[in-house]
């Protein structure tokens, strides 16, 4: 049955003139259409968060309130969202439904986070306190691979620290988060979240948008450099969150049968969609051949396919132009010399299917080495001195995440150190929680998601200097 979903302005349901259709990539068909916003709407959208963000930032208790509320909703809602997330993106339905938990939970976590003033001189000539104010209202624009937990992981810190919000997610999945807002709306004041659909172009329109004071945006390093560009012109105030091609490096001390299934879902789950996932690994040359053919067993027994299906453990990949920059970019490297140990050609449709592929003898220097692929493909590619794994591994622009495996982790994790990125794991990769900042190095990004400094991330500080009065 083909699903609907409208946008949320100004506390109610906004039917749209236009809409988009949205399919599925496991079977190619219909999900259903989006509404696509007119200016007309967008405006009204941003004057709707304007009216409602003096008083949304007045009661900070209410907001807590509201805003576990908010988490109980969505809660009860988890499994009929997820069922969306899985239809419009692909992942497996236990996966989409956590995704969904994992919302929740970042709602309860900044519900519970107090803004804290901070004295930072108290003598006999005056008090100053730092504090935070809101910006007013934020435009936040998310991409398709985490469609629910993106936009919540931007709705819940800039409410709970008293702005409001007006939130576009991806076209290639808008329903799920579009159902976000037809289930938020009913437990928050009007106006205080929006949520609109549409193409880049909706995006771009809010970028440069008279009202909002801050742009709070994920996606890809391209689209963040002219996102970053467009706010700037106005001092908007940005956080960016942008691509990732985090390397791994494997210790000559690992045992690679210990290690292989950790490291194959640290690439390859949401099949390999995700920002900080491992796409690359350097393995040292004494284990190479060992951790590939490991690699590949494991690979050869993931359950793909489509994730309404028990059992499946990776979906299809969610884009027919992320599907074909795959199958490019594994040809070129074939050509190049690598060698698909498993999977390396694309299934026959309808959907859009890739096998989890690895690619042994990998080289510094192939587009899906240097490149973020985005992908069900892992290269892996052999080193001999660990300083030079480091060196190579920070021969990038990007700088998301990074990690050392190794045996000894105090080795590990000096090496792990000299990694020029926002996280480094140790034994571990892509392992987040709602109080760990997250953000990019380089061009990975500006500023953090998640923990206070996320929090802060959405306020502006007032310094308040109260001069003593003469003795
Ligand atoms: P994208 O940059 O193409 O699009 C992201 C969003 O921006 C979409 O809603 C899109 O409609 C909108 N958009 C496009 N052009 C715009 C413009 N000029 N102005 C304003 N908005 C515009 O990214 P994508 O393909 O949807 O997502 C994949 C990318 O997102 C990958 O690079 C991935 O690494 C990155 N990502 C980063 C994080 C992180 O936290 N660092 C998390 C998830 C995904």
């Amino acid at each position: 049955m083909e699903q609907h979903a409208e946008m949320t302005i100004g506390g109610v349901a906004a039917p749209a003139e236009e809409s988009f259709p949205v399919t599925n990539p496991a079977t190619g068909e219909l999900v259903g259409h989006a509404p696509r916003c007119s200016d007309r709407q967008l405006d009204e959208a941003m004057r709707a968060a304007a009216a409602a963000q003096p008083d949304w930032s007045a009661d900070v208790p209410a907001r807590a309130r509201h805003l576990l509320e908010a988490a109980q909703a969505l809660s009860a809602a988890a499994r009929p969202i997820g069922e969306t997330i899985t239809g419009e993106q692909g992942k497996p339905l236990p996966m989409a439904v956590g995704e969904v938990y994992a919302a929740v939970a970042a709602l309860r976590y900044y519900a519970r986070l107090e803004l804290t003033d901070e004295v930072v001189r108290d003598d006999r000539r005056a008090r100053v306190v730092l504090t935070r104010r809101p910006h007013g209202v934020v435009a936040a624009v998310t991409p398709w691979n985490f469609p629910v937990a993106t936009a919540v992981g931007k709705i819940a810190p800039a409410l709970r620290a008293g702005n409001t919000v007006v939130l576009k997610p991806s076209p290639f999945t808008p329903l799920s988060t579009l159902r976000v807002g037809a289930v938020l709306r009913e437990v928050l004041p009007p106006g205080v979240l929006n949520v609109v659909a549409g193409p880049a172009s909706l995006g771009a329109a809010m970028v440069a948008h008279d009202t909002p004071r801050m742009v709070s945006f994920t996606g890809s390093a391209a689209t963040g450099r002219e996102v970053g560009a467009r706010a700037g012109a106005d001092l908007k105030r940005i956080t960016l969150e942008l691509g990732g091609n985090d390397p791994a490096i494997l210790l000559d001390d690992v045992d690679p049968a210990a290690v292989a299934d950790r490291l194959f879902w640290d690439a390859f789950a949401n099949s390999g969609q995700a920002c900080l996932l491992i796409k690359r690994l350097y393995v040292h040359e004494s284990r190479y051949a060992d951790v590939v053919a490991a690699l590949a067993e494991v690979a050869r027994g993931a359950r793909m396919g489509d994730g309404m299906v028990p059992g499946t453990q990776m979906g299809p990949i969610s884009t027919r132009p992320q599907f074909e920059r795959v199958c490019r970019l594994v040809a070129a490297a074939r050509r190049s010399g690598a060698v698909a140990v498993a999977g390396g050609t694309p299934s026959t449709g309808p959907g859009l299917f890739y096998p989890p592929t690895i690619l042994a003898d990998a080289r510094d220097g192939m587009a899906v080495v240097d490149e973020e692929q985005f992908g069900p493909v892992l290269p892996v590619i052999p080193y001999r001195d660990e300083r030079e794994a480091v060196r190579r591994a920070n021969a990038t622009q990007f700088g998301l995440g990074g990690s050392v495996w190794s045996a000894d982790p105090e080795r590990a994790g000096r090496l792990a150190a000299g990694l020029e990125c926002g996280t480094v794991w140790v034994n571990g990769h892509a392992e987040l929680s709602p109080g760990q900042p997250f953000g990019g190095l380089k061009f990975s990004g500006i500023g953090v998601e998640n923990g206070r400094l996320g929090l802060h991330e959405y306020t502006g500080v007032q310094v308040r200097y109260r001069r003593h009065p003469a003795p």
